[in-house]
């Protein structure tokens, strides 16, 4: 069963019968379960292993919409206003936050300029004109064109806008330079923190069920009576075997579904293996250099820890060093972790490594810590003689490996993890 089993058969399609149930199939483990209603400060989570499959404090779509529209004037304003201030022996420089991903542009480091204006700019944008287009829009409950695909998208982009760990990484850069330097946040700093906030409460306060059932009351789809069904990852939707191997869309929303992610484990292992080759360079390689008075000193991810200890910088120094290192290793870990137990078909502590899945889904996108941080010098610090930040070579290879063991957590099926209990 744990194979995913392809059957072309276009001259056969089957018609599906589409229905309202009040039933939810659990993301992680695929077990089908009966909604029941619960007061604002619980969760329903899954019986099997844990997951959260609902949240209580999500019933105020309108609220939702109000802090959509708040966002997008502080987006604007943070991107608009002067964002930090560094002075240095009399000099100053400003920058805005869009300024890191310029001095990236200058210096022909593409990669890492697509990185950096898409996890800090275009996917919040994106993120936010989905919020109003599908939220303003519900408050009055008008249905609009494409409301289908941009809540698909939001629901996908989610993980790729990064704006609380760009906020991290203010803070540490802050931190970094108080000591040579005197750092003023601007006015379009404290309208990005705002923001930050503001986005936050906004998910949580987005019900994604009752949204996708306003477009389409519609969650069950199936061609016979008690044909087994499928999660649909995107909308929720529970579709018939029958419909997954005929079609491999989802009937409500248009997402791919399958029984199992298409040799999940496959691309998994390659991206891990990819992710481990350039974990290399990125750790021995320099992340950046300074220059300070004719003097040139470059750092890498770890020495860059081991400075900020000496200056007795204690507290960033762990937030650096938990984001570049910890995390980094740990998720590579895990993932080696549950590709072993399920080529192997481990049966114990199934629950156990469903919770490291969701760990590894959580935690990754903060190694991106380093890399805004360095953005940031690079884009403040350019004082001439004085002082001068240049990215270096590990920051690229480290960038990539926090990109790839993303995609290869979600190109991991959690599914797999307990197919061998059902066997
Ligand atoms: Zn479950
Ligand atoms: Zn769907």
């Amino acid at each position: 069963m744990s194979d995913h089993t392809s059957i072309h058969n276009h001259e056969n399609v089957v018609q599906p019968h589409a229905e309202h149930r009040d039933w939810l199939l659990c993301h992680d483990c695929g077990e089908l379960q009966k909604v029941v209603s619960i007061s604002s400060d619980n969760e329903m989570v899954c019986y099997k292993c844990n997951a959260i499959l609902h949240s209580g404090q999500a019933r105020r779509l309108e609220l939702a919409a109000a802090l959509a529209v708040t966002a997008m004037i502080l987006f604007v304003l943070s991107n608009t206003l002067p964002f930090i201030t560094l002075e240095v022996a009399g000099q100053s420089q400003t920058a805005t936050i869009l300024d890191g991903f310029f001095a990236l542009v200058e210096r022909n480091q593409w990669i890492l300029a697509g990185m950096v204006v898409t996890t800090i700019f275009l996917f919040p944008l994106v993120e936010i004109f989905s919020f109003l287009y599908l939220l303003i829009p519900y408050t009055y409950n008008r249905r609009l064109p494409g409301h289908t695909i941009i809540l698909r998208w939001l629901i996908r982009a989610q993980n790729w806008s990064m704006l609380e760990i760009f906020m991290l990484s203010v803070v540490v850069a802050s931190v970094k330079l108080a000591d040579m330097a005197i750092v003023h946040l601007e006015v379009g700093a404290y309208a990005f923190f705002a923001l930050v906030g503001v986005l936050l409460l906004a998910y949580v306060k987005l019900n994604r069920r009752r949204l996708w059932n306003w477009i389409n009351t519609n969650n069950y789809f199936s061609a016979f009576e008690n044909e087994y069904v499928y999660d649909c990852r995107t909308c929720r939707a529970m579709v018939g075997e029958s419909i997954v191997d005929n079609s491999h869309v989802c009937p409500r929303c248009g997402s791919d579904i399958h029984r199992r992610i298409p040799k999940s484990l496959q691309k998994t292992t390659a991206l891990v293996a990819a992710s481990v080759v350039l974990y290399v360079p990125a750790n021995i390689l320099p992340i950046m250099t300074y220059s300070t008075l004719g003097e040139v000193y470059s750092d890498t991810i770890f020495s860059g820890v081991i400075e900020l200890l000496k200056e007795g910088l204690w507290g960033v120094a762990v937030v650096v060093f938990v984001a570049s290192i910890v995390v980094p290793i740990t998720k590579l870990v895990i993932l080696i972790y549950l590709i072993w137990s399920v080529k192997t078909g481990l049966r114990r502590g199934a629950r156990h490594r469903a919770v490291l899945y969701r760990l590894t889904e959580l935690i990754g996108r903060w190694s991106m810590v380093d890399v805004f941080v360095v953005t940031l010098l690079v884009s403040l610090v350019q004082f001439g003689f004085i002082y001068t930040v240049e990215p270096e070579g590990a920051l690229i290879a480290f960038g990539a490996v926090v990109i790839l063991t993303m995609v290869a957590a979600e190109t991991f099926d959690p599914r797999l993890i307990w197919d061998m209990l059902d066997e």
